[in-house]
């Protein structure tokens, strides 16, 4: 993963910092000996490669780029107008987007920049020509409140959380759901799975201006053309955010029916994911959107990150060589692995499988909250995330369900055997974990009793897994 230049560079990397604040350098160090040591299972997790990460440490992140390639309104943007355009342009070549955006810092911030840029096209952008201004500052008092009440009364269609969705979906927790009048649309109560004829009801009935499909815990393939076709039968907008699974896009395993890019007219993505690059967004779109998603800083972005964008455009690149698609194929055949593994042994599985990079355990099954069973995996050095399920009896705090996934451990060199294994260490907490007591006695939701010498035979176990495929093997700490 690393070459002797690669170590070098780190070891001063970490030396420099270390003179300055020795804390930092150390709180450096210590996640490297920890992601090195710990059984990552988290589904929206990965390791960026050294490429890329070097992309991301260095002085273009000094630089103020407001704008777009080469409308800026600062001087002397030459450079990242090169990161920005070649990260543009491998995004569009891997995906076959017509427009990319490259600039938002995370995921969440690529959702903003889309549900604005279709609220620009859809509803202002229209006022704007009934009132023959050319832009928001000639309307009079009276149109622009009338405006300002139309931009906040759109409806939006998204998945419900306990289904799968995200917060961004509509939840009214985020600002998705203050912004618009939110209807979810959910999961068949028998098989788990999206039912298309209840979302084409719901859509009819409801009207709304954007479709979003696209999800952080549902773990099947959604038919985007299904999608686009409720989505034309009602007008709306569709918009897919594919933040967890764009390098199954990427890697071409996504295609046809089920890759967003070709049906939906604004697509959504983290970088960080299955797409193993920085901590990031993007926005892909059809090129009538194009304009308004440009505006997304300062509309709803705060400055560009170009040492970030240049992580980007690194990632992107190595994203369309030969070696990420069979990276992909593999991230899917783990996937697949671990969930026969889970079932063989008895768990189970939300939807009865999976068709992507994540797996979601019933953990009701094994008689244990999402909660308890996270802290007990957690204990036996296994890294996973609480989740609910649909139709949840525990809520969104404690949940019923644990997420896995496979893409980080599949960089790492994991294979469908270790997978097995896992299967086994996972089975093997959650059948050993009961549920503890609270302080008055009653059960809890939360504490949990697990045998220490269970826990760490299983740690140990989980070590030797990862012990031949060495995480930045090039990196020596000092
Ligand atoms: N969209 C989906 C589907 C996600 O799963 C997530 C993160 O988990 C996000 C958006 C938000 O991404 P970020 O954390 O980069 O803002």
């Amino acid at each position: 993963m690393s070459s002797p230049s690669e170590t070098v560079a780190v070891r001063s990397a970490l030396e420099i910092i270390r003179d300055v604040e020795p804390r930092v350098a150390d709180a450096i160090a210590s996640e490297l000996v920890d992601q090195r040591a710990s059984l990552k299972l988290i589904a929206s997790e990965n390791y960026a490669s050294p490429a890329v990460l070097l992309a991301m440490g260095n002085w273009l992140s000094d630089k103020y780029a407001e704008g777009t390639v080469g409308h800026r309104f600062y001087a002397g943007c030459q450079n990242v107008d090169t990161v920005e355009s070649v990260a543009a342009e491998h995004a569009r070549a891997l995906f076959g987007a017509e427009h990319a955006y490259v600039q938002p810092h995370s995921g969440i911030d690529a959702n903003l920049v889309a549900f604005w840029a279709v609220l620009a096209q859809r509803v202002e952008a229209p006022a704007l020509a009934e009132a023959g201004a050319r832009n928001v500052d000639g309307l009079s008092d009276e149109d622009w409140s009338e405006l300002r009440h139309a931009l906040g009364n759109q409806r939006l269609l998204g998945m419900s959380l306990d289904a799968g969705g995200h917060l961004t979906h509509g939840a009214r927790s985020n600002v998705s759901g203050k912004l618009f009048d939110l209807r979810s649309y959910g999961t068949d109560p028998e098989t788990g799975l999206v039912d298309y004829d209840a979302l084409r009801r719901t859509a009819h009935e409801f009207r709304p201006l954007i479709i979003l499909g696209g999800y952080s815990a549902y773990p099947r393939k959604v038919n985007f053309r299904i999608m686009r076709e409720i989505a034309d039968e009602v007008g709306a907008t569709l918009m897919v955010d594919m933040a967890h699974f764009a390098g199954l896009v990427a890697g071409g395993h996504f295609s046809g029916d089920f890759d967003p890019v070709a049906h939906a007219d604004i697509v959504t993505t983290t970088t960080h994911k299955s797409l193993r690059g920085p901590r990031g967004g993007m926005v892909l779109c059809r090129s009538e959107l194009a304009p308004y998603v440009d505006r997304g800083c300062p509309l709803v972005l705060g400055g560009p990150m170009p040492h970030v964008m240049a992580a980007k455009a690194v990632a992107l690149a190595e994203a369309r060589r030969p070696e990420f698609r069979d990276y992909a194929r593999r991230v899917l055949e783990n996937a697949e692995a671990l969930a026969s593994g889970l079932q063989r042994r008895g768990a189970r599985l939300v939807t009865g499988g999976t068709e992507n990079h994540l797996v979601l355990i019933d953990v009701g099954g094994y008689g244990i909250t999402g909660r308890q069973a996270e802290k007990a995996l957690l204990d036996a050095g296994i890294v996973t995330n609480r989740n609910s399920i649909p139709q949840d009896p525990n809520g969104p705090w404690y949940t019923s369900g644990i997420r896995v996934g496979t893409p980080a451990l599949t960089t790492r060199g994991l294979t469908t055997a270790d997978m097995d294994r896992i299967a086994e260490l996972i089975d093997t907490v959650l059948t050993a974990t009961e549920p503890g007591t609270d302080s008055r006695g009653g059960a809890s939701r939360a504490r949990y009793q697990l045998d220490p010498a269970l826990a760490t035979k299983v740690a140990e176990q989980a070590d030797e897994l990862l012990a031949p495929h060495p995480l930045y093997p090039a990196v020596f700490l000092p």
